[in-house]
């Protein structure tokens, strides 16, 4: 049987759905197990959690760090910024401006 490496398990299948997706989305060919059981398992038994598993050594030391960069970054990640433009306040992620449209990196004019 092929060796799989867990990368993360967590009882929260949208927290579980939501970590895949991150690691989908840096290239990682990633196998959620459990993910349909965790709808009737009623008893936390962490061994029906749904969890994320790598195939290679490789892979499972890169979801981690990408894992472990993105809950570093999860709370100052969406900070407020000034629009450069027309000096509105717009909140962390979104990336435009809601009154004036210009763009959260663009530069002033002068
Ligand atoms: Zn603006």
């Amino acid at each position: 049987m092929e060796k799989i490496y867990e990368v993360y398990r967590d009882r929260d299948s949208s927290k579980v759905g939501l970590y895949n997706g991150i690691l989908k989305d840096s290239g990682i060919h990633t196998v959620v197990r459990n993910w349909h059981g965790s709808n009737i398992v009623e008893v936390p038994i962490p061994e029906f959690f749904p969890n994320i598993c790598v195939l290679s050594k490789e892979d499972y030391e890169k979801s981690v760090e990408i894992l472990k960069d993105y809950e570093n970054s999860d709370s100052s990640g969406l900070e407020a910024w000034t629009c450069s433009q027309c000096g509105e306040i717009i909140d962390g992620g979104f990336s435009e401006c809601w009154s004036c449209q210009a763009s959260m990196d663009e530069k002033p004019e002068n």
